[in-house]
């Protein structure tokens, strides 16, 4: 569906699923097959002020719990397709993987000339109190700014870093952060107007990419990066069942600035079996803010001392798809290890 309005930027709207197009139904919210054409509907009520748009949908929208890294590589396949056909894009989400898919196509889709914009909603776009129109209108705006070259995340009027954001509430409005790296840019609400407000943009912030884009979009495989969360009388056996998963990755969620239990020499056993084995450990904090300090601590010691990966201030799900990405490109170890601490889309300020 297009629709044509005030403005010169033509952008696709791709939804994909999540509570933004849902409806209730017997056995709670589920997505609607129709909402290509609700949302267009209620779009083209405001089309004084929009860009033009044309709006295209999965032929079955979910929710983005049944997200698997096939579904991250096909919304990305999908906008590499459109890609000279648009200036922007908005792909419409659900909230509780939007993170995980907006660093994954910041990993696939690198060094970008135009931007690419998620967004989704607290609640379904017909219900009262919606904060669906409102996503989608500054979604819209964000991507119509030719200075935002990176994959993003608009809620509630923030442009976050997509490779930085994580979802922060299941019930507020603002319900994404990026703790360790800035807002991009914001606009200003207006009471009754998706679309109007002040929209502020700082330069210094965005993304710089130094030359054309680069489209890389890996086979994967599930089951291949493994987390493991540790917490106090954390279960040992855990540990060697992990290992005997065969994964090709672990991400190790620590304390703090890195320290974990010794749990009586089975830990120090556990991180040099997987070097030995080649299976890439990354160590990460709980802790969102601040990233590690690995070797601050005695405690954290024997991370080190095993060479496991520092994730410095990434998100769990940067690291996660981070990991899935360079692990479906067929690189060794080594290389895999190395790529993970250089920054490919400003996952990291180290
Ligand atoms: N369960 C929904 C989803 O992630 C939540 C949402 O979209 O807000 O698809």
């Amino acid at each position: 569906m297009t629709v044509t309005a005030d403005g010169d930027r033509r952008l696709l709207v791709l939804h994909v699923g999540g509570t933004i197009g849902m409806r209730a139904t017997a056995r709670g919210l589920a997505p609607r097959a129709d909402f290509p054409a609700v949302l267009t509907g209620r779009l083209a009520a405001l089309t004084s002020r929009l860009p033009v748009f044309e709006v295209e949908a999965f032929a079955t929208p979910i929710d983005s719990a049944e997200a698997h890294p096939g579904d991250w590589a096909a919304i990305a396949r999908h906008l590499v397709s459109r890609w000279q056909d648009f200036d922007g894009f908005v792909v419409l989400h659900g909230t509780d993987t939007m993170a995980f898919t907006a660093a994954a196509l910041s990993f696939m889709l690198r060094q970008l000339d135009k931007p690419v914009i998620l967004t989704g909603a607290q609640v379904p776009i017909d219900a009262p109190g919606s904060d669906g129109l409102g996503n989608v209108g500054a979604a819209l705006r964000f991507a119509a700014e030719p200075a935002v070259r990176e994959v993003a995340i608009a809620f509630d009027g923030l442009l976050l870093r997509g490779n930085r954001t994580t979802k922060v509430s299941t019930i507020r409005l603002d319900g994404f952060g990026s703790p360790n790296f800035p807002p991009l840019s914001r606009v200003e609400p207006v009471e009754g107007d998706a679309f109007g407000g002040r929209l502020t943009l700082d330069p210094a912030r965005l993304h710089r990419p130094a030359g054309p884009p680069v489209f890389e979009i890996p086979a994967t495989r599930d089951g291949e990066v493994i987390s493991l969360r540790l917490a106090p009388g954390f279960a040992v056996g855990l540990l060697e069942a992990c290992l005997g998963l065969r994964p090709r990755a672990v991400v190790l969620e620590c304390y703090g600035a890195g320290t974990v239990p010794a749990l009586d020499g089975a830990m120090r056993r556990f991180l040099h079996a997987a070097r030995e084995r080649g299976i890439v450990v990354v160590a990460l904090s709980q802790v969102a803010h601040g990233g590690l300090s690995l070797g601050a601590y005695a405690a954290g010691s024997l991370l080190r001392d095993a060479e496991v990966v520092d994730g410095a201030d990434m998100t769990f799900e940067a690291v996660f798809t981070k990991l899935v990405h360079l692990i479906g490109t067929g690189i060794e170890v080594e290389d895999i290890r190395r790529r993970l601490r250089l920054p490919f889309a400003g996952e990291s300020l180290v």
